[in-house]
C-alpha cells in the first residue's frame, strides 16, 4: 500500500489533532498533582518518558497518565513511519494492518493477529508473576 500525499496529509493531521487531545487530557489529569509527592512523579514521567516512575504506584490517576504517556508514544511513533513510508505495516509480521483496524486505531503498528498474540503473551506473563 503506497500512501499518497493526500493521505498522508490527512493521517499527520488526524494523529497531531489526538495527540493535542490526549496532551490535553493529561495536564487535566496533572492539575490534580499540583501540590503534594506525587507532583514529582508526574513531572518526571510528563517530562522523560519515563514509565519506571508509574508502576511504583497503585495510583489509578497516575496509571491514566502513563496510559496517555503510552498513547503519545506510539502516535508519535506513527507519525514518523508516515515519514518513513512504513505506516500501516505490522512490526510483527511485516503485512499490511487493514484498513478497518488503521481507522479505529490509527497508530496501530501491529496487525490485528499479532495484536493478540502479543496481548496473550502478556496476559501469560502477568499471570506468572
Ligand atoms: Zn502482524
Amino acid at each position: 500500500m503506497k500512501i499518497d500525499s493526500e493521505r498522508k496529509d490527512r493521517l499527520k493531521k488526524m494523529l497531531n489533532k489526538m495527540r493535542e487531545q490526549i496532551l490535553q487530557e493529561a495536564k487535566e489529569e496533572m492539575k490534580k498533582f499540583q501540590t503534594g509527592e506525587k507532583r514529582q512523579i508526574v513531572e518526571a514521567v510528563m517530562d522523560d518518558a519515563d514509565l519506571s516512575a508509574i508502576d511504583l504506584s497503585e495510583d489509578i490517576s497516575l496509571k491514566q497518565l502513563s496510559t496517555h504517556r503510552d498513547i503519545l508514544k506510539k502516535i508519535e511513533e506513527a507519525l514518523r513511519k508516515i515519514e518513513e513510508g512504513t505506516y500501516g505495516i505490522c512490526e510483527m509480521c511485516g503485512d499490511e494492518i487493514v484498513e478497518e483496524r488503521l481507522k479505529i486505531m490509527p497508530f496501530a503498528i501491529y496487525c490485528r493477529d499479532c495484536q493478540e498474540k502479543i496481548e496473550m503473551m502478556e496476559k501469560l506473563e502477568s499471570e506468572e508473576g
